[in-house]
């Protein structure tokens, strides 16, 4: 066996196990190998049926019986129900809103179910248990104990609800067996492949010889000196760990090396950019200043730090790399219009030299255009050509027609004469979505890249578009979205960074209430009276529609389309509702936006879709359902979709639970001063899954989790400065090399 064999040489699988694997990117042995755990139950956490107390989150081990779909009368929402039987009793199971439960399993299945112990003494059942079927081998270790009185009470160790009492004779007796392994690991699964066949498949692939066909591209030294097991160790403890303390050796090793892989990355970027040659661009102090007290407002004085640090940067002759991070509404666009008047500004030394170019990226057409609105407007006094591109059409407005005619429109031009423009120098200012970083699209002094909200892709697309350069452009990446120290150090290692930590004085405060779900009513009517003034609203709900089969545990959330419907009918029949969601063609969320900028709609039903970018200074109320499930610093973002008006702004909040936490957790959105703050606290109260934007990262669970450590972070970080300053071209280390393309080849294929 070879790690890079395909699974199915050495497994047997179903079809639907195939189709399950490929869809958590498993295809080798070796991708199996490094499907990592995400928890680990220990053996005899399971409790007697007959122990059960309500409130408690369980996990029982029995028979199912008795599967049933059901109606419930009170919601009107489908429920399959079942018996779960063991030794001591007898349990009802339920399941809301999933009809093909009931039907995916089958009588007589012997399981282990984990879920919340709900209901009232005689009339307990568990709600929306997570099921996993247990083989028969594993089943026996479950059997009662004999002597379970020589045992310790496993209570002292973990402490676990619904784990209780360890006598014998003791309905509550508890169930569990010394003899096996201590540790299950708990594997991402999926339909078909469960932790359990995890745990089996691995056993079989996990052996010496395979182990020694894996080299570690982490050096020897490093490992020691941080005190980490090997790969090879950090794998067979992760997986099949005798202590959980092995496990959390392996996981702090894997999380690491991620990040020093990152680190190792982004550095020989820096290195690389440093060394390359770009425009030193070079306005004269005094037409900066000029252009800066022309804004219709005082620059703040984040802003004019921010101007000041990008000025510096681009002054000398290598690329500015540059991350401008400031919470919505902070003012990014006017700096962002500052950098790009001192590109066009510059006189470059030789002859026949044109202007030197700019380009503003946008996530989509909407932003893009919207910036390029916002562009006419701070260059109304400064004449010069401004373009825009899109995958729909293309527009220049014009500087010198304008001024003869005392203020003209922007054009539409065909996209052949823009780009002819472009590629001639003659259109210095080119704003865009991805349509900029066509092949097509040629600049001829290019000396500056804007990207606004494209996270992790920055210095890539400067890559892109520098493609025919022979200097590299200076790169200025702006985003909302509020990150953690050691996030950004990791993430944007390759980038310089600027804090807009001020807002514009005179804002408005948006007023944020958590509503009480009773108190419902009383928010509609808030609503109806910004709707009756001509305002807009968002109302998010964090599902598109029925739930994912897989989560059993996330439950009755409200969702787009069944709130949308339901608001049409029972609550707003006279307002236009439409809704957005990511599984929307671009094209038509497009379109939904554009209609609820022209106010063709009313309240716009959505997922946290909404949360980058769109500016709609009419809507000034968002209501957010369910939204203990969402981070705060999400929670921030979204709220930051009605920050723009001029009215006053409304962020309605509505939990679904009423619990003291819920609460207290949700009260930060009013006291915190900023999002940074807000990121910093998710990052540590609920962990790394909080974080908005995390899907684009491209970031693991465990290296996610790493981001809590500051002390390994900046370790990972010192050490991979340390080692390409040595051997930048990895040529001594070339396990590294391989392992950095390997996880930058995985990124762009994703
Ligand atoms: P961001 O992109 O950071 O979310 P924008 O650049 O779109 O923010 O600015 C938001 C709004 O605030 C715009 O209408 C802009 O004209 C205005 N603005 C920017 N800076 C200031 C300032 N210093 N004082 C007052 N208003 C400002
Ligand atoms: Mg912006």
């Amino acid at each position: 066996m070879r790690p890079a064999d395909t699974l199915t040489d050495h497994l047997r699988l179903m079809e639907s196990q195939k189709a399950a694997l490929r869809k958590l990117k498993i295809e080798t042995v070796r991708d199996l190998l490094f499907h990592l755990p995400f928890r680990y139950e220990e053996s005899g956490q399971e409790a007697a049926i007959a122990g059960l107390v309500p409130g408690a989150e369980a996990t029982i081990l029995g028979t199912l019986e008795k599967l049933q779909t059901k109606k419930s009368w009170k919601r009107r929402i489908p429920v399959s129900e079942g018996i779960i039987k063991d030794a001591t009793g007898k349990i009802k199971v339920m399941w809301f809103n999933q009809p093909y439960i009931a039907k995916m399993w089958r009588v007589g299945t012997f399981v282990k179910a984990v879920g919340k112990v709900t209901g009232s003494a005689g009339k307990l059942y568990l709600a929306n248990p997570h099921l996993e079927r247990v083989s028969p081998t594993e089943a026996g270790m479950f059997a009662p104990r004999k002597n379970s009185t020589e045992r310790k009470n496993p209570t002292e160790k973990s402490g676990l609800p619904g784990r209780v009492g360890a006598r014998t004779g003791d309905p509550r007796t508890f169930l569990g067996d010394s003899s096996a392994k201590d540790f299950f690991a708990q594997y991402p699964e999926s339909r078909g492949v469960t932790s359990l066949w995890f745990r089996h498949a691995i056993e079989k692939v996990l052996s010496k010889s395979i182990l020694q066909q894996v080299e570690d591209p982490i050096p020897l030294d490093l490992l020691k000196k941080y005190n980490l097991p090997t790969l090879r160790t950090a794998l067979v403890w992760v997986h099949t760990p005798k202590e959980l303390k092995q496990a959390e050796a392996a996981r702090k090793r894997f999380a690491f090396e991620e990040v020093f892989l990152i680190q190792v990355e982004r550095g020989r970027q820096r290195l690389e950019a440093a060394r390359a040659q770009s425009f030193a661009v070079d306005a004269p102090p005094d037409a900066i200043q000029g252009f800066v007290s022309a804004f219709p407002f005082d620059a703040t004085k984040a802003q004019h730090r921010a101007i000041d640090a990008i000025l510096n940067d681009m002054k000398s002759g290598h690329p500015m790399s540059r991350l401008l991070e400031g919470d919505v509404g902070s003012g990014k666009t006017a700096v962002a219009a500052t950098a790009t008047y001192a590109a066009v500004r510059t006189k470059p030394q030789g002859q026949n030299f044109g202007t030197l170019q700019v380009a503003y990226m946008a996530p989509t057409e909407i932003l893009a255009k919207q910036h390029f609105e916002s562009f006419i407007q701070y260059f109304t006094n400064f004449p010069i050509n401004i373009g825009l591109i899109t995958g729909s059409g293309c527009y220049k407005f014009p500087s010198k027609i304008r001024r003869l005619a005392g203020g003209a429109q922007a054009t539409t031009i065909s996209r052949p004469q823009l780009l002819k423009w472009v590629q001639n120098g003659e259109i210095p200012v080119l704003i865009g979505t991805h349509a900029l970083i066509q092949k097509s699209v040629k600049f001829k002094h290019l000396a500056l890249v804007v990207i606004d909200e494209q996270h992790r892709f920055g210095t890539n697309q400067r890559r892109k578009l520098a493609r025919k350069e022979t200097r590299m452009p200076h790169l200025l990446s702006m985003t909302a979205t509020p990150i953690p120290r050691t996030l950004a150090l990791t993430l944007y290692g390759d980038l310089d960074l600027t804090l807009l930590d001020e807002m514009p004085p005179g804002r408005k405060q948006i007023i944020t209430e958590t509503v009480a779900t009773n108190a419902r009513e009383k928010a509609y009517e808030k609503i109806r009276q910004e709707l009756k003034a001509g305002r807009q609203a968002y109302i998010i709900c964090p599902r598109i529609d029925e739930p994912d089969p897989q989560k059993a545990f996330a439950l009755m959330a409200k969702s787009v389309k069944e709130e949308a419907k339901r608001l049409k009918k029972d609550i707003f029949p006279e307002y236009l509702i439409e809704i957005l969601h990511s599984k929307m063609k671009s094209k038509d969320k497009d379109e939904v936006m554009q209609k609820f900028l022209a106010h063709e709609i009313d309240i716009l039903v959505a997922t946290s879709i909404v949360e980058v970018g769109v500016n709609v200074p009419n809507a000034t109320l968002i209501m957010i359902e369910g939204a203990e499930r969402f981070g705060l610093s999400q929670l921030h973002q979204l709220r930051g979709r009605v920050v723009r008006s001029t009215h006053q702004a409304y962020c309605f909040l509505v939990p679904e639970s009423k619990g003291e936490k819920t609460a207290a957790r949700l009260k930060a959105l009013t006291t915190a001063k900023n999002g940074f703050e807000l990121a910093e606290q998710d990052l540590l109260q609920r962990g790394p899954g909080e974080l908005a934007g995390r899907a684009q990262w491209g970031i693991s669970d465990i290296g996610m989790e790493a981001l809590k450590n500051l002390k390994l972070v900046e370790a990972a970080r010192t050490e991979a400065l340390e080692l390409i300053k040595k051997d930048e071209g990895l040529v001594k280390h070339p396990l590294l090399a391989d392992a950095i393309s390997a996880r930058t080849e995985a990124l762009h294929f994703e």
